[in-house]
């Protein structure tokens, strides 16, 4: 009997064994997965030796590429060491430098860090630090235990990050378990929800949200945004000065002011965290992505010292924060973390994105010809295009077209590995993309909406 290919086997078993996040299995089973195996800077390469461009970071996550040498290097140096230890009760080396390290990077103001595993976790530390502090803070402020987000914001899978969130097909099927929370309209600019535009708008979205937190303040714990950009919406780009706006109402209503960066952050929007671009800080900041380059599932919650003073008393008295996981700290993930930063520093990353940045801008712009693309959002490395049924009237695709993952075949097809968000396509290449690499990337996305869309 003829032996069957390796790729084939594994492909029988991965239908056999697994069961994928956010995937119909029905369909899933039908099809032949891709099976990565290697990677190379901004390639991807499977099983059968195809080589594809890694169109979305490996879903947001990779910094400097694949198989970085300085980031190889430090995992396997730190395996001559340990692999992990915990830090309850005990301290280890890797944790305690990139703490410091993320202290010195991030907005002035946030000085303690918090290790978790992943994004989620990293929100549901900040929602249980909110509340918490707001209980042992001197002098007591009320029963402040809810959260204002905005709708079609997103900040994780887990129960409390849910609850937070605000895309409902999400939410639907476990409203039983969610908290209850306060939402408000997203700055969704292409579709207004006030039907304004901006800059004549002059931020009116912002005045639902000021009432909000002035007739609730007393019970508002903490507001969470996802700043600049809202990736899972769409790649929801906020206008200049909205960000610094929520920021002073924060303030201004005695509410804490939560930053998921989970995805914005490290570089990922041209600076090291979105809310250096309108000098912002936030009291809790929530950062996991791009951490550890990409490497090893690591988070942090960042606090303000005020934050942290709260949690300080006698043993006694119950203070401290009821909140670890067996991983937290993991020095092989902070080992890397540390590698990570290190690269941003000597290959100065952040300004020698700029000029790559700008390109990427001049090639999307043809792009906005095409007649079933309604807008193109950008913010750094981040991009989104929204497909729409009717240009003139910005009708969307109904979502069971699955218009969005069939333009994402047509570029799997022709090299570049995509996932949209519905009938966003987006692009989120990987920070060490070079120009050649983007217009590949780039090029290829056009040609798969013409093919799809038939324009
Ligand atoms: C991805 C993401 C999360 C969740 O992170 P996980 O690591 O998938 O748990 C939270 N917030 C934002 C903004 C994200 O993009």
């Amino acid at each position: 009997m003829k032996r069957r290919p390796r790729s084939d086997k594994l492909a029988d078993w991965d239908r056999m064994y697994l069961w994928h996040p956010f995937t119909q299995m029905r369909e899933w089973e039908r099809e032949r997965p891709v099976i990565i195996e290697r990677g190379k800077g901004p390639y991807l390469i499977d099983t059968d030796g195809r080589t594809y461009l890694d169109g979305v970071s490996s879903l947001w996550v990779n910094v400097h590429g694949h198989r970085h040498p300085s980031l190889d290097r430090a995992i396997r140096r730190q395996l001559t060491k340990i692999a992990h230890s915990t830090l309850l009760g005990l301290s280890n080396p890797p944790a305690i430098l990139l703490a410091r390290e993320l202290i010195r990077l991030a907005p002035p103001g946030l000085t303690r860090v918090f290790y978790s595993d992943d994004g989620s976790t990293a929100v549901e530390v900040a929602l249980k630090m909110a509340v918490q502090y707001w209980q042992q803070r001197v002098p007591r402020a009320g029963p402040k235990r809810t959260f204002v987000h905005l709708r079609l914001g997103y900040h994780g899978d887990t129960v409390g990050a849910v609850s937070v969130g605000g895309i409902d097909l999400f939410r639907k099927r476990f409203h039983s378990l969610l908290f209850p929370t306060i939402a408000a309209d997203p700055p969704y600019c292409y579709r207004c929800p006030i039907g304004l535009s901006y800059p004549s708008c002059a931020l009116a979205c912002l005045e639902p949200i000021e009432r909000i937190l002035k007739q609730r303040h007393r019970e508002i714990a903490g507001l969470i945004i996802e700043p600049l950009v809202q990736a899972a919406a769409g790649m929801l780009t906020a206008p200049p000065g909205y960000l610094k706006r929520i920021r002073e109402l924060c303030t201004r209503y005695h509410v804490l002011l939560i930053a998921d960066e989970v995805a914005t952050g490290f570089g990922r929007t041209g600076r090291m965290f979105a809310c250096d671009h309108e000098g912002v800080t936030p009291d809790l900041m929530a950062i996991s992505k791009g951490l550890t380059g990409g490497y090893l599932p690591l988070a942090a919650t960042l606090a303000t010292e005020e934050i942290y003073r709260a949690f300080l008393g006698k043993y006694e008295e119950w203070k401290a924060f009821f909140h670890g996981h067996s991983y937290t700290g993991n020095p092989i993930g902070c080992a890397v973390a540390l590698a990570n930063l290190k690269v941003f520093r000597r290959e100065r990353t952040l300004a020698r994105m700029r000029a790559r940045v700008s390109a990427l801008s001049r090639l999307l712009r043809p792009l906005s010809r095409l007649a079933h693309v309604g807008d193109i959002r950008q913010r750094g490395y981040m991009v989104g295009i929204e497909l729409v049924k009717d240009r003139a009237t910005r009708a969307p695709y109904p979502l069971s077209d699955r218009l969005g993952h069939r333009v994402a075949m047509e570029a799997r097809r022709r090299g570049l590995l995509i996932r949209p968000l519905g009938n966003v396509m987006v692009l989120m290449p990987p920070l060490a993309t070079k120009i050649r690499e983007l217009t590949r990337m780039v090029t290829t996305l056009h040609e798969s909406i013409r093919t799809v869309t038939d324009s």
